[in-house]
């Protein structure tokens, strides 16, 4: 677990990916920051499986890089898909841990 937690509700970005996904609750990491979109900071913490996946995400970041995490994050998205990405699956192998 990370000892300090950034988290931004009613993020713009997070918005925008919630449009693209066309899904209505969505939490997106950039960085070392969790972007809320139509969820509030308290219900995503309750979510304990939530918080692992996201979590997992900002281990990504960190072990990568912002810059090369993204650019990975998009070549994957684009050869495999969002569901199959190899760091979607990371992250769902980590919701159970
Ligand atoms: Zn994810």
């Amino acid at each position: 677990m990370t000892n300090e937690l950034h988290i931004k509700e009613q993020s713009f970005l997070a918005m925008l990916a919630a449009k693209k996904l066309k899904t209505s609750k969505v939490a997106m990491v950039i960085g070392q920051t969790i972007h809320l979109h139509n969820t509030s900071k308290e219900d995503f913490l309750k979510n304990e499986r939530w918080v692992k996946h996201e979590l997992a995400h900002i281990e990504q970041y960190k072990k990568y890089g912002l810059l090369k995490f993204l650019t990975l994050y998009t070549w994957y998205c684009i050869k495999y898909g969002y569901h199959l990405n190899p760091f979607e699956v990371e992250a769902r192998e980590k919701e159970k841990a």
